[in-house]
């Protein structure tokens, strides 16, 4: 899962400024890595690792000028962990490209193969964006050569058609095109957000795209386009906008963007985050009272992506809603850590209780999801060692039970604490007195309901079943091989 913006900013401002508060603002969807590219009549590039406050020193502030820019943070799925395989890429034939993406390329294997070791074509990296560019930009390539040069927005859309047609999974995607403009797209089933805004101050107007809308909040823009599935958005020169409709399957938006990924004051395909995750909560709650299961004293929330939907769970059942534990935020992601050993003692340097909300009383703790189960294992020891009487828990999500080969780094299959278990069997391996987990519908209708135009959902991580129908028992696989290598040295999204 990574983070992106684009943005076409009127003649003569720079752009770098608000790509960097971008940046910061969905720094959460990826830490390994960040950069940005610019354009003046070169491209300007900036990438390594790291966060963005570390990555971007003033001087490469100073160098990456222009008005049309693309930034990105990286959270790594497939690829390696160089400096090359930060994004954003560029190339320069026939015209010069700029990319970013958020998702993951499914059928990677494939086009390496046909395209590169049998074609002859070489890769600097092991990105799955460097083939989305490679395929746009061979799209391009061939109406230049059938309109020796003069491309136009017809064009874009064109080699944008090529990318739908040939590359396989999830991917959303911002390219900036030197001396033609700005393209925004989506894949045909839409499984990763973004979004498209505009503004307009005394320098003129200003367009936008972005993986998660609060990269425009913070930059003032006004979200004006959910990219549909299969759709694309083109800014050019002259600043004409041009939405297509390019190609369309069935709209599976992933529901984990909900569940744990975006930030709550975030709006993805029109649903706010916050309130999808209150109605979460509120369906967790309904669900506790219909199982008919002991009523606690008290709901605390495993900070933070759980925080909305614990309240709602305590309003629901008319509890009192406690902070019992408190998140070091200066320490990196527990789940990336490679063996159980340091992942188990980064959870304790990362979470702490307070022993109040504990002692002697019977407690709700609410999380997001189990994956793994380390988490919420170690959180339970830990309510326990502080006097808790009983400790029960509850999920915003169902089970998780199947790998996702778009893009959230979700453990291989092998690796779900659900899988294989049942309910109560999950229960006893967390050591929890009760476990409930969100039913599959009443999450689907909790995000549904901000936006009655979404019909469906990926689930795929819950299910098993892949709304692409490329996502075979093989594919996948191949897929878990190509994690399980890079897993102890990982890269991209
Ligand atoms: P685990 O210990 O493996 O069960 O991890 C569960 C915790 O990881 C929960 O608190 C989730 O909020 C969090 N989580 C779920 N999915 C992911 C993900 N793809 N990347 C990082 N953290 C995650």
């Amino acid at each position: 899962m990574c983070g992106f913006i684009g943005i076409f900013g009127p003649d003569g401002v720079d752009v770098a400024p608000e790509i960097y508060e971008g940046l910061l603002a969905v720094q959460h969807r990826g830490q390994d890595a960040a950069g940005m590219i610019t354009y003046t009549d070169r491209f300007n590039l900036r990438k390594a690792h790291g966060l963005v406050a570390e990555v971007f020193t003033e001087s490469d502030m100073n160098d990456l000028q222009g008005h049309l820019g693309v930034g990105h943070v990286r959270y790594p799925t497939v690829g390696e962990n160089r400096n090359e395989d930060a994004q954003p890429f560029h190339h320069t034939y026939p015209l010069g490209t700029a990319m970013v993406h958020n998702g993951n390329v499914t059928n990677l294997a494939e086009l390496r193969d046909k395209l590169f070791v049998r074609g002859g074509t070489r890769l600097n990296s092991t990105c799955d964006l460097e083939v989305i560019l490679y395929v746009f930009q061979q799209g391009l390539a061939e109406r230049f050569a059938e309109k020796n040069g003069a491309l136009d927005v017809e064009d874009v859309f064109y080699a944008v058609s090529r990318v739908h047609e040939t590359v396989k999974g999830a991917y959303s995607v911002c390219a900036l095109v030197a001396d033609l403009g700005m393209v925004a797209f989506r894949d045909p089933f839409g499984i990763k957000p973004i979004c498209f805004g505009e503004k307009t101050d005394e320098r003129g107007r200003w367009f936008a795209c972005a993986s998660e809308s609060v990269v425009l909040d913070v930059n003032g823009y006004r979200r004006t386009i959910d990219i549909g599935p299969g759709e694309a958005v083109f800014i050019s020169q002259d600043r004409a906008l041009t939405q297509r409709q390019l190609t369309k399957e069935k709209h599976t938006p992933c529901i984990f963007e909900w569940v744990y990924f975006s930030r709550p004051d975030s709006f993805l395909d029109d649903v706010s985050v916050y309130k999808t995750r209150r109605r979460f909560g509120k369906a967790l709650g309904k669900q506790w009272k219909a199982l008919g299961n002991p009523i606690p004293d008290v709901v605390i929330p495993v900070p933070d992506s759980s925080r909305d939907a614990a309240m709602a769970v305590a309003s629901e059942l008319k509890l009192r809603y406690r902070e019992g534990l408190v998140k070091n935020r200066y320490i990196g992601r527990t789940f990336i850590m490679p063996d159980q050993v340091s992942r188990n003692s980064s959870i304790r340097r990362k979470l702490n209780v307070i022993p109040l909300e504990f002692r002697g009383k019977d407690v709700l703790l609410v999380d997001d999801s189990i994956v793994r189960g380390n988490t919420s294992r170690r959180i339970v020891q830990m309510a326990r060692a502080a006097g808790a009487r009983r400790v029960y828990f509850a999920v915003t999500s169902p089970p998780l039970v199947a790998p996702c080969p778009y893009g959230v780094d979700m453990a291989s299959k092998t690796e779900f604490v659900a899988d294989g278990r049942s309910v109560a069997e999950v229960a006893e391996f967390l050591d929890v007195d009760c476990l409930v987990y969100l039913d599959r519908e009443a999450m689907n209708q909790a995000a549904r309901k901000g936006n009655p135009c979404l019909e469906h959902f990926c689930n795929a991580c819950f299910t098993g079943e892949y709304p692409t129908p490329d996502v075979t028992l093989e594919r996948l696989k191949v897929i878990e091989d190509e994690r399980g290598t890079q897993r102890s040295n990982p890269a991209t999204c």
